[in-house]
């Protein structure tokens, strides 16, 4: 090659540097950049950042969360999968093998589980019936009859209810069974396609409080989406009230949580031996890569950590009631429950001392009658959310999918609780607030799910380092 060419060549070569505003050449992009590199600082809505929510998580929390998960008490949930849907009526369930739930024979749970108490003694089951009673009924005028007292009780009751943001499982149906979640694990099912899309459409397109003009962008059930359906959809969001754009981002967080789980543990090999579960980066990079999904998948792992950031929440205000004395995660093995307890309450301060908590004080904080039947909309749409759960029709999905509503149902209540905002920290515990084992049971495997989830993001963030 003569010179002129060979100074043609190398002068176009340093106006394509300088135009690509690079002043030396650069490596490509790795798969793992255009996965999380907008997965990064600060997170809308909130004054947390990504990075600290990852080593706090990975390092301090989710260790010591794993091995409170493995307990008894943590690993028993009562559910009923049978539960007709509500909403149609072809239920058709996917009769995968993965898709099944085996449940536990009856003299596997432990029978202080089965018996629902949380006491060890009659005595102390009274003593502690007396307080809540003479702490309910200060509340109540005492020059009132004893009959009107016990109306007033049976208000109380009724207001706990009113707490709720899930729909309670009917467990005391012959139909409810314990299952152990350590033997049915979340995991790659084979659940996908139009029934899969159908049941996450229902929910996004009903109960998200979007009008049906707005179009979710890249949903594969609605035909000829383009840029201005995603752009129209994303000025709605951010048009929304802070608590209504909350909520879609919850259960975005969820939905992405679920599919990284999936990636995480996905069938990569079988022999009439064995099954091989673990990460796949395809599977992965096809719903997270910010190339692939035109940069929804980036937006959705930001979801996840809004998630994470609101279960944390709840469970640093929750502290008090696990600290009563008379709190016991009662299974029946007193060494074991208090160590537990132990374990549970190390954890419990861990994440109170997490620095940049959420405000949930911002929500539903403007005129009163306006926050009031806006908390009463959130509250039902998420309930609608939770009967949903039993039209999903694969066994697996369904489990994990009531368990985690349930879950985040319950952070819901501990964040929205009137008698919490009322008693707790600065008075103490309040013995009118109350958890049930399912409810405390859902609320730290969900959490466990989204923690474990933050922890797979830095298993795919190795794994995709080095490809491009
Ligand atoms: P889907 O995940 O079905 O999503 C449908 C559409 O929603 C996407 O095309 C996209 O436009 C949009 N979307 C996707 N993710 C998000 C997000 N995070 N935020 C906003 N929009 C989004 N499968 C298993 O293998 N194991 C399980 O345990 C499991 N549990 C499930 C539990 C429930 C309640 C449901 C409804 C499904 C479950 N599935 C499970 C199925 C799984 O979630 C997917 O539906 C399936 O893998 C098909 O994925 P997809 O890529 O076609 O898109």
């Amino acid at each position: 090659m003569g010179r002129g060419w060979g100074f043609l060549f190398g002068l176009l070569g340093a106006v394509w540097l300088l135009s690509s505003g690079h002043g030396e050449e650069q490596p490509p992009e790795t798969a793992a950049q255009r996965c999380f590199c907008q997965v990064s600082g600060y997170l809308d809505d909130c004054t947390c950042d990504v990075e600290t929510i990852d080593r706090f998580n990975n390092y301090r929390l989710f260790p010591r969360l794993q091995k409170l998960l493995e307990s008894d008490y943590f690993r028993y949930y009562k559910v009923n999968l049978k539960r007709p849907c509500p909403f149609w009526n072809d239920i058709s369930q996917c009769g995968r093998r993965d898709c099944a739930v085996k449940p536990c024979q009856s003299d596997e749970v432990p029978d202080g589980i089965k018996s629902a108490s949380y006491k060890y003694s009659e005595e102390a089951n009274n003593l502690i019936e007396e307080c809540e009673q003479a702490e309910r009924l200060g509340a109540v005028d005492e020059s009132l009859s004893e009959e009107t007292q016990k109306a007033v009780l049976q208000w109380t009751k009724h207001d706990d209810s009113s707490d709720n943001f899930c729909e309670a499982d009917d467990i005391q149906s012959p139909e409810a069974e314990y299952v152990d979640l350590l033997l049915n694990p979340e995991r790659y099912t084979g659940y996908k396609g139009p029934d899969a899309w159908k049941i996450w459409n229902v929910i996004y397109e009903e109960n998200c409080f979007k009008p049906q003009t707005i179009k979710r962008p890249l949903n594969p059930l609605a035909s000829g989406q383009g840029k201005s359906e995603e752009n129209t959809f994303y000025s709605w969001l951010e048009g929304l009230c802070v608590e209504k754009r909350a909520f879609y981002r919850l259960i975005s967080g969820l939905h992405a949580s679920i599919n990284v789980h999936l990636s995480a543990r996905y069938l990569l090999q079988e022999t009439w031996l064995e099954k091989k579960w673990g990460h796949n980066i395809t599977e992965f990079q096809q719903r997270f890569d910010g190339i692939l999904t035109e940069g929804e998948g980036p937006r959705r792992l930001k979801n996840l950590y809004f998630l994470y950031l609101i279960e944390l929440r709840a469970l640093s205000k929750v502290l008090p009631f696990f600290e009563r004395p008379d709190f016991q995660l009662f299974t029946g093995n007193k060494i074991q429950d208090e160590e537990n307890k132990m374990l549970l309450l190390e954890i419990l301060h861990e994440i109170k001392s997490f620095p940049l908590h959420f405000d949930e004080n911002s929500f539903f904080a403007g005129d009163k009658k306006e926050a009031h039947k806006l908390k009463e909309d959130f509250r039902l749409h998420f309930r609608n959310i939770s009967r949903i759960m039993d039209c999903v029709g694969c066994f697996k999905c369904r489990l994990w999918g009531k368990l985690q509503t349930q879950g985040l149902g319950t952070a819901l209540k501990i964040l929205f609780s009137e008698k919490l905002i009322a008693n707790m920290p600065e008075s103490g515990p309040s013995y009118e607030f109350h958890l049930t084992r399912q409810e405390i049971v859902s609320l730290f495997n969900a959490f466990g799910r989204i923690s474990t989830s933050v922890k797979e993001l830095e298993n795919f963030r190795n794994l995709l380092q080095n490809i491009h």
